[in-house]
């Protein structure tokens, strides 16, 4: 493998405070230089790559993905998932548990990670589960899984309802310094609501899934992560008094995080309603000059715009902003959830919850938050860089600096695309984001000083 050498790009490096002009030369999968030393440094082998105009980053990471291996590979493989994850970007990801058989086992974690070396071209990494086979009732062997590798323990797909079992995790996951991620979900007061309760879902008629449901077990993983002093990390947050619960707890010094989806940034429970809705109300801020006629048109009840936490009001989509913004939803992940056509294209109520995310996650997030200046663009890198690498113990991840790995992401800021189904790498189609006009586009993902992909 030749040396790489990164040339004139924006170098953003959150970690370690960098937002300048400057040269990366990766050497043996290492970063090896960074600034002049790098042009220096680099052998005549070293293969260049020209960056000027684009930003340089440490190689992106998303800690919640599915990738549906074991047990459900139609809708996605690790080796499809990895390949979805470095067209969009992403160096680094992290499965979740919710196969079948779950990840429960060290067996298991045995043979994501023999996957993931044989046929994935990023790195994927997994979590275990919090219980035995996700079921709520006993623990999964925490210690065990720890030692096969699992970078955090969450039952995805499920949250653990027994405050008790919660509390036990949460002491193991401490004694292993684990993070324990959680689906946050009560389902007493959830039910079998499929999108959120409000005035969407009375006027659609369907069943709702209140903010409540999620707020009181944010409220429960905050006292518990006081209590334990273990990391417990709210996943895809999706209601604003789930933000404010964090925010209150973060200032108080409390061991609990929270991380947004780009879905719950962008869309509302409006566009359920179909896209003459969403663009003539709550879309309308997405594109302010848009032209309408280059707007992509959906139907009312497209199953695509199905999951869990559902989309939800516009106070609630400003309350993610805003938490993104300041800090209290520190990750940005995709919750990338494939699904087979023939299993959405059924009635709204009986399509299962889940949309792909990793090709659309840069630019959705750029789109939001860098392009509006509504954030510092090394402020927005670190919530998929830095931050997630440091939740699940990757020391030499997630930042640039000499002797670090040499996983980077170039990406260019301004690129504008339009994501198309026919396009997608990922073995699913079940994405809301097709022919939507985007901007910013990952135009080289290198893992481990090689490149993985590139456009
Ligand atoms: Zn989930």
């Amino acid at each position: 493998m030749n040396d790489l050498l990164l040339q004139n790009g924006r170098l953003v490096d959150p970690a370690n405070g960098v937002d300048e002009t400057a040269d990366v030369l990766l050497s043996g999968g290492k970063v090896a230089a960074i600034g002049a030393e790098a042009a220096t440094k680099a052998g005549d082998a070293a293969d260049a790559i020209d960056c000027s105009g684009k930003v340089v980053c440490p190689g992106l990471i998303d800690i919640h993905v599915h990738f549906r291996e074991p047990g459900q590979t139609a809708k996605e493989t690790i080796e499809s998932g990895a390949r979805s994850a470095a067209r969009g970007g992403f160096s680094t990801v992290v499965c979740q548990p919710n196969t079948r058989p779950a990840i429960d086992t060290p067996g298991t974690v045995a043979l994501i990670q023999d996957k993931a070396e044989k046929k994935a071209i990023v790195n994927v990494l997994t979590t275990g589960t919090i219980t035995k086979d996700r079921a709520g009732e006993e623990l999964a062997p925490i210690g065990s899984l720890d030692k096969a590798g699992v970078v955090a323990i969450t039952d995805d797909g499920s949250c653990v309802q027994s405050n008790e079992l919660m509390r036990r995790a949460a002491e193991y996951a401490k004694m292993f310094n684990l993070a324990i991620f959680d689906h946050c979900q009560d389902y007493d007061l959830v039910t079998d609501g499929v999108m959120n309760e409000g005035y969407w879902s009375a006027n659609l008629g369907v069943k709702g899934w209140p903010s409540v449901g999620e707020e009181m077990i944010v409220a429960r993983n905050i006292l518990l992560a006081e209590l334990t002093g273990a990391r417990i990390h709210c996943q895809h947050m999706s209601a604003a008094g789930a933000v404010r619960l964090i925010r209150e707890a973060r200032a108080r010094g409390v061991s609990i995080s929270g991380e947004a989806c780009p879905h719950h940034f962008t869309l509302t429970d409006a566009s359920i309603a179909g896209s003459d809705v969403f663009w003539n109300g709550d879309g309308k801020e997405l594109y302010p000059e848009g032209d309408k006629a280059d707007l992509p048109s959906w139907p009312e009840y497209d199953t695509n715009f199905k999951m869990n936490p559902p989309l939800r009001s516009a106070a609630d989509r400003a309350a993610v902003i805003e938490g993104v913004i300041d800090g209290t939803l520190d990750i940005i992940s995709s919750d990338h959830a494939p699904h087979c056509d023939y299993e959405k294209e059924v009635e709204f109520d009986y399509a299962p919850f889940g949309i792909t995310g990793l090709e659309t996650q840069l630019a959705l997030s750029l789109m939001r938050f860098h392009h509006t200046g509504l954030m510092k663009l090394t402020d927005l890198i670190s919530r998929l860089t830095d931050v997630p690498a440091k939740l699940v113990n990757l020391d030499n991840k997630g930042s640039l600096g000499v002797g670090a790995d040499a996983d980077v992401t170039v990406f260019d800021p301004d690129a504008e695309w339009t994501f198309r189904r026919e396009e997608t790498v990922s073995k699913s189609t079940n994405s809301p984001f097709y022919d939507w006009p985007l901007k910013g586009k990952a135009t080289h993902t290198i893992v481990g000083g090689a490149i993985a992909w590139q456009e």
